[in-house]
């Protein structure tokens, strides 16, 4: 390739693909969400095009002494997706994205547009089993992700994958290849730019899949969720105006980028969409999240409950200016009342609390919402057109104030999985609300108020774990005959996970937690959060008269510790 070459799009076979493999909208909701202008008809490649045009040099990312306006993230996304179409990637092909918090990122989700490609958002701390299922499962053609985060090694990771993936061709690393320089698969990320190139319109739809987020699922591996560019575009429109976003807003990215709370609700993309700035924090760590929001005039940013106390912490010591923020936004796993009062107290910054999820629906509280509501309630639906209903076990629904399962439908909430033909049938009502397996109580105003789950899933600081994976990795282990997952309050974490183990008679003595910890990262290839933080050895395991693991009996077995 040399500067200036335009590279030619190839028929976007695999887009129908992928595309071909998520249920869609029925055709009469998709004309009324046209019709509405909801789904404005623009894929993100065109966007950024537009934002480029609109905002030029205002500055639109900042990593580190790296500052990227909107005209050089534009330019930089073609010069990047030059080079990864240079390597084969075309329309509809599926690219893992395991990247930490940086423009590369940013960059690296925007050049995968420009060619119609479908990021796969995977988190940094995935590890090989996880990796493994999503590149098999959405026959990745490439992976994109760092060398070393968090001490752990990602080419090791990527040489594994990319041996177990077929259809996996191509590894990009953002840094150093180390001893992969070798193996023709491995190419450096900062090479495949091609200054001044040209990258052909892969003719896609806005209607196309435009990126596939994780779902934090009940049962094996996370259940994949194709997010269109109309929907998710419409997502970041009405998350943004909840939170009154403009040209003066700089958006801090604490959390992971690749979960959808952190790029679209509002995050990244609402920010940008409305030419605001956005500054990639390189830690969780509040004494660094302080520092950028006085350099960089911080004015929003998201956390989850889990870093409310450090917050709270360092507020009262931190010599930081924090006059600049406006609103802190916090979801993803439950913020207790208590804490809440005391982020609306000892903040300036208006507590913004949302419930979201990857599946589509975001709520929020109204910036003006009284004190009351915004300690206590989780906001909101963020589009008039989000239909909810609150049901009971019979799917029949409930009064306001009432406890019930949240159900949904609309313009931006999934209407079935990727190849989820039969997860469908247990998530979907029949006229196509998503069950969330979430317990809420609905205001008269509208707000929802999470009260609990009935999904088997533990909610570990924002982190998702499905119990049943985790149950079913640890039955692997020799010394473990049976074994269940249950979630307990935890001052930290919310939630901790509490294994039940009954273990095999020929086992010298039962497995401890570090041992499991071992286990679950390097033996079962999964990620570290996964593994359980406490482990309770007991005899046998209760069973239901059906002869199914008793989930309630061992749920008072909690208590007694
Ligand atoms: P994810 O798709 O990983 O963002 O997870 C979505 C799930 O996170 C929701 O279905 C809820 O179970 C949970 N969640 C998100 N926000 C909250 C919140 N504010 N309170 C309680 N649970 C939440």
């Amino acid at each position: 390739m040399t500067p200036g070459d335009t590279v030619m799009a190839e028929a976007p076979t695999q887009a129908a693909s992928i595309r071909d493999r998520i249920e869609d909208w029925p055709a009469e909701y998709a004309e009324k969400y046209r019709e509405l202008g909801l789904w404005e008809g623009k894929t993100f490649s065109a966007r950024l095009d537009e934002w480029a045009e609109a905002y030029g040099s205002s500055t639109a990312v900042v990593d580190g002494d790296l500052r990227l306006s909107y005209a050089d993230l534009a330019r930089r996304a073609t010069e990047l997706a030059a080079g990864l179409r240079s390597i084969g990637i075309v329309a509809g092909d599926a690219v893992l994205l395991q990247l930490p918090n940086s423009a590369d990122f940013v960059v690296g989700w925007f050049a995968l547009q420009r060619l119609g490609a479908i990021p796969v958002h995977t988190q940094p701390g995935h590890r090989h089993a996880e990796v493994g299922y999503l590149a098999t499962a959405t026959g990745a053609r490439a992976y994109v992700t760092t060398d070393v985060f968090n001490r752990f090694d990602h080419r090791e990771l990527a040489a594994h994958v990319a041996d177990v993936a077929p259809a996996l061709e191509s590894v990009i690393i953002a840094g150093d290849l180390g001893d992969h320089a070798g193996d023709e698969r491995f190419h450096q990320l900062s090479s495949l730019y091609v200054p001044g190139a040209e990258v052909a319109d892969p003719g896609i739809s806005p209607s196309d899949i435009s990126m596939l987020l994780l779902s934090g699922g009940t049962t094996g591996m996370p259940k994949l969720i194709g997010r269109t560019h109309d929907d998710y575009a419409y997502n970041s429109r009405v998350a943004g105006e909840r939170s009154r976003l403009d040209s003066d807003s700089v958006y801090l990215a604490v959390l992971p980028i690749a979960f959808n709370y952190t790029w679209n609700c509002p995050g990244i993309l609402a920010t940008l969409r409305v030419g605001g700035k956005v500054v990639l924090a390189p830690s969780q760590d509040p004494a660094i999240c302080f520092e950028l929001i006085e350099q960089e005039g911080v004015t929003m940013t998201a956390i989850n409950p889990q870093l409310v106390p450090m917050w709270l912490d360092e507020r009262e010591f931190a010599e930081a200016d924090l006059s600049s923020l406006k609103i802190i936004e916090i979801g993803s796993a439950r913020l207790s009342d208590y804490e809440a009062r005391r982020i609306i107290d000892e903040f300036d910054a208006t507590l913004q609390q949302i419930l979201g999820m990857s599946e589509g629906l975001f709520c929020a509280t109204h910036l003006d919402d009284d004190p009351e509501l915004l300690a206590t309630t989780q906001g909101v639906p963020v589009s008039p057109y989000d239909e909810i209903r609150v049901v009971d076990p019979d799917g029949n629904e409930v009064p306001d104030g009432e406890v019930g399962e949240l159900t949904v439908r609309g313009p931006y909430t999934l209407r079935g999985y990727f190849d989820g033909e039969e997860q469908n049938k247990r998530a979907f009502t029949a006229d196509g609300f998503y069950c969330t397996g979430d317990l809420v109580r609905r205001l008269s105003s509208g707000h929802l108020i999470v009260s609990g789950r009935i999904k088997d899933q533990i909610n570990r600081g924002g982190e998702k774990i499905a119990a049943t994976e985790v149950e079913g990795a640890l039955l692997t282990h020799p010394d473990i005959r049976a074994v269940a997952l249950l979630g307990e309050p935890d001052s930290v974490l919310g939630e901790r996970s509490v294994a039940f183990v009954v273990p095999e008679t020929t086992a010298q003595q039962p497995p401890t937690r570090d041992d499991l910890l071992t286990f679950v990262e390097s033996t079962a290839g999964l990620a570290a959060y996964k593994a359980p933080d406490v482990v309770r050895v007991i005899d046998e395991m209760p069973l239901t008269p059906l002869g199914k693991m008793d989930k309630n009996a061992l749920r008072q077995l909690l208590g007694d510790a």
